[in-house]
């Protein structure tokens, strides 16, 4: 991560924002239910430290986000950001002034109107299919709302849209305290971790995850498998994986990926029993060494909990991406859970815990562990990109010099 040095941060003193626009990205993009009522506010929180320290500067904050996916020609209510602004107007103990669109000569005059220390939000950037398609065009226009850029959404900086990168071209930028915060705790993971160094790795699909896996073997001393991915691995190593799903175009990965943990002195677990049923909805689910024809597995079962986390108890630094089953529904929730224990055992003993990926997050949250690990990250995709060791556009942009 040494390209990052150049980094500004947005409470450097050489970054004089007092009575200025400072245009804002921050990740609102927040789960909601079919209601339209945001089911975890997590995202918004993590934005405050940031906003509260532009409002103490006396700065004019002007804030932008990306929610959900509309499809980018206009204007779709349930993807607005209005219900967003009123818990943001709550948590921030202040108003916030909702525009009806991100762009134009109408929100530029509103954006020049606001008093020091006064907060707007614009609506989804994503309402415009610029955003995405041409974004250095629309970062042009998203720029005349402010006279400063401040990047703050770490779960969008792998993404080289307008409001992330095309921005940044044209207003002196610095990254916001919840990107320095997510980059200090994932730098010891990508550059001399504390060891050993364990990785539980599990969640729905090998295919989602193939270049982390592939660069986890290259920095930890033990990989464990979990969830649904599992099965793929299994399968490789000929064991009874009945109807579980499998990803039969990733038998041949996995096997390289056990070829590779071996030449690497890597020890790489694989459950040893499991919660079958006939399907996610069977409630008669039970615990089997070997997944009976016609059934699936959907947790890892008690004797693999046990060799997890004893792993776990000896490691100095954690990295959790993708719970170990269907931890949604109670049945299956055992291993996720046991392993979420041990997360909050390791890090009760000084161990460096960190959790990415947005099921993840929502599990440690669930299970009620959120105070008990370092850091859980806000970007799902932007951290496992992180972790494979990918250069992330949002960052790159922020580490290069400002516009003349
Ligand atoms: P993350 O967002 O943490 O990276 P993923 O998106 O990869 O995790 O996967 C999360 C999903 O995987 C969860 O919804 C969970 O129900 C599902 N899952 C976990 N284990 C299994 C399994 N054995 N079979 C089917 N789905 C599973
Ligand atoms: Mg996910």
């Amino acid at each position: 991560m040494g390209s990052f040095d150049t980094i500004r941060y947005v409470d450097d003193p050489k970054f004089a924002v007092e009575g200025k626009r400072v245009l804002v990205r921050v990740d609102f993009n927040v789960p909601m239910d079919n209601n339209g009522m945001i089911t975890s506010d997590v995202r918004i929180r993590e934005a405050l430290s940031t906003i509260k320290l532009l409002q103490k500067r006396k700065a004019k904050v002007v804030l932008m986000s990306h929610l959900g996916r509309p499809t980018g020609v206009g204007q779709e209510p349930r993807f607005s950001l209005k219900t967003v602004a009123v818990r943001l107007a709550e948590l921030l103990k202040s108003d916030v002034q909702m525009m009806s669109d991100c762009v134009g000569d109408y929100i530029k005059s509103r954006s020049i109107d606001l008093k020091s220390g006064e907060v707007m939000m614009l609506e989804n950037v994503r309402f415009h299919v610029r955003e995405t398609k041409h974004p250095d065009d629309f970062g042009k226009d998203l720029a005349r709302n402010g006279d400063f850029f401040v990047n703050d959404a770490f779960g969008s900086c792998h993404r080289a849209h307008g409001s992330v990168t095309g921005v940044a071209k044209y207003l002196p930028h610095a990254a916001g305290l919840l990107i320095r915060k997510e980059l200090e705790a994932f730098g010891p993971l990508l550059n001399n971790p504390p060891r050993p160094y364990v990785a539980i790795l599990g969640g729905a699909k090998v295919s989602d995850k193939l270049g982390v896996i592939d660069a986890m073997l290259d920095r930890v001393n033990t990989l464990m498998i979990g969830g649904a991915m599992a099965y793929t691995f299994l399968k490789t190593a000929d064991r009874p994986v009945g109807k579980s799903l499998v990803e039969d175009d990733q038998l041949k990965f996995a096997h390289n990926m056990f070829v590779k943990a071996a030449e690497e002195h890597i020890s790489l677990m694989l459950p040893d029993d499991h919660v079958v049923a006939a399907n996610m909805d069977d409630e008669s689910a039970k615990v089997v060494d070997k997944i009976p024809d016609g059934m699936a597995a959907f947790d890892i079962g008690p004797k693999t909990i046990t060799k997890y986390v004893k792993a776990i108890s000896t490691a100095k630094a954690v990295m959790l991406a993708g719970p170990l089953g269907v931890f949604e529904r109670e049945r299956f929730a055992n291993g996720t859970r046991a392993i979420c224990q041990a997360l909050a055992d390791a890090h009760k003993r000084g161990a460096l815990v960190v959790v990415g990926g947005g099921d993840s997050a929502a599990a440690v949250e669930k299970f009620g562990f959120v105070k008990n690990v370092t850091h859980i990250s806000t970007g799902g995709g932007a951290s496992l990109e992180l972790l494979e060791g990918k250069e992330l556009p949002g960052l790159v942009a922020l580490a290069a010099p400002d516009p003349k």
